[in-house]
């Protein structure tokens, strides 16, 4: 199907249906909102897989759609101007899902990716520990085999949703006395068992989107390591290349939305007279063209490849450079709008604008912060002589 064929189609299945209850949804959920009615969101995502709508760029033999880049940018955009709630299982969508699909057993693929195509089950990522966060390959958490069984042990921290999640995708250290990233291997862990305690960690906002994750004797299937025991390093950063790519342009609608959003304001309390705001606004809003001409020229989109040497590679590493600064300033632009109204709150409760400035404060940390994008083009892309260690 052409794309623009499916645009219209996508466009028309968006109109017909996020009616009646569904349409109380609109707008609602996102980093920062996830607590906002997830339960209804999830039933709503269940919707969509029912029309087949979810999972679009898997292969068809995995119960995908076999859909290009271009389709998969196109339903983003469609999804993003229809207003539609966000999807509640971006992690087992567009992470684990191709994870299992490139390098996970026949069996595991038969258990897992029917139930992420119909959002039956929803995944979390245990990668983060108190002691490896940008230092991932520090990894602490052990398993070890004992008959038909892992035994695992020890935290993993900020684990977004596992909260609402069945199953956790866990790097362990599965050989004792390995360093850095030998010895680790990447488990699938249920989480509804006595050896698995979740706490939520609460934010400033008092809603909590991701978690501590305690690992007490937690236990897993010997089957369910994904590619070789100890090869756990090549798996999780094979799921790391997934994490990019096509929702960034939809993601940019939603920030769309979010400027015009801010400008309304700004005209209505008058903050669009002041020359500050006026400038800063203008800028934001040239930055966002910048960004979606860059994510296009670096997207292949199934027309050849246009991420081609001429970029001089990096592509990743400067594309997340460019949404998380340029968001986390059109959070502050929009507490700057609000003024001195910014501060306090509506009958307790945090406003769309607020959950913004606070929320995007963390957009440089997470998915690789700003220091480690910028430490990757320097060695990788420069060729400078490798950071010092402490
Ligand atoms: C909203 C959100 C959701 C998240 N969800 C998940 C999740 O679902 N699963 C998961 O596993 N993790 C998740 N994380 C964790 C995220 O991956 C880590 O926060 C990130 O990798 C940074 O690690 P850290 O927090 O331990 O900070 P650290 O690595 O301790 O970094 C602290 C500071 O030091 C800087 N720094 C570190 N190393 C260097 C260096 N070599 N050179 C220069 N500067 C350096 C960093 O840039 C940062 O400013 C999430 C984080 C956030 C904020």
């Amino acid at each position: 199907m052409e794309v623009e064929e499916f645009r219209t189609e996508v466009r028309q299945w968006l109109a017909d249906n996020l009616v009646g209850d569904y349409a109380a949804l609109k707008g609602l959920g996102g980093p920062g909102r996830e607590h906002e009615a997830f339960e209804e969101r999830l039933a709503w995502n269940q919707h969509l897989a029912k029309a087949g709508l979810t999972c679009l760029g898997w292969p068809e033999e995995h119960g995908g759609r076999g859909l290009t880049t271009a389709h998969r940018v196109a339903f983003y955009e469609e999804y993003a101007k229809a207003d539609a709630p966000d999807k509640v299982n971006h992690l087992g969508e567009e992470l684990l899902g191709p994870t299992l699909i490139a390098y996970g057993t026949p069996e595991q693929q038969q258990r897992f990716l029917p139930r992420i195509l119909d959002v039956t089950e929803l995944w979390s990522q245990g990668y983060s520990e108190p002691g490896a966060g940008s230092d991932l390959a520090n990894v602490a958490t052990s398993a070890e085999l004992d008959g038909d069984a892992w035994i695992i042990n020890g935290q993993k921290v900020w684990t977004s949703l596992a909260h609402w999640a069945q199953w956790c995708f866990v790097i362990a250290r599965t050989e004792k006395g390995s360093k850095r990233h030998a010895g680790l291997s990447y488990l699938l862990v249920p989480l509804d068992q006595p050896g698995v305690e979740i706490r939520p960690i609460i934010q400033l906002t008092g809603d909590s989107e991701f978690n501590e994750v305690f690992f007490d004797d937690a236990r897993t299937d010997a089957d369910l390591v994904v590619g070789e025991p100890g090869d756990g390093w090549r798996v999780a950063m094979g799921t790391l290349t997934f994490e990019r790519g096509v929702s960034t342009l939809g993601q940019q609608i939603r920030y769309r939305r979010e400027l015009l959003g801010i400008v309304e304001l700004a005209k209505k309390t008058g903050a669009a007279d002041d020359p500050l705001i006026r400038e800063r606004l203008t800028r934001s809003w040239a930055g966002l063209q910048t960004m979606r001409s860059y994510a296009m020229a670096t997207m292949d989109l199934g027309d050849g490849d246009r991420t081609g040497s001429a970029m001089g590679g990096g592509q990743d590493s400067v594309s997340k450079l460019l949404w998380a600064n340029w968001h986390r300033e059109l959070g502050e632009i929009a507490m700057d709008v609000r003024g001195a109204a910014g501060l306090t709150l509506d009958d307790g409760e945090f406003d769309e604008w607020q959950r913004l400035y606070l929320f995007s404060r963390s957009d440089t940390i997470y998915g690789g912060s700003n220091e480690i994008q910028r430490n990757i083009i320097a060695e990788r892309v420069l060729g400078l002589p490798r950071e010092a260690k402490g």
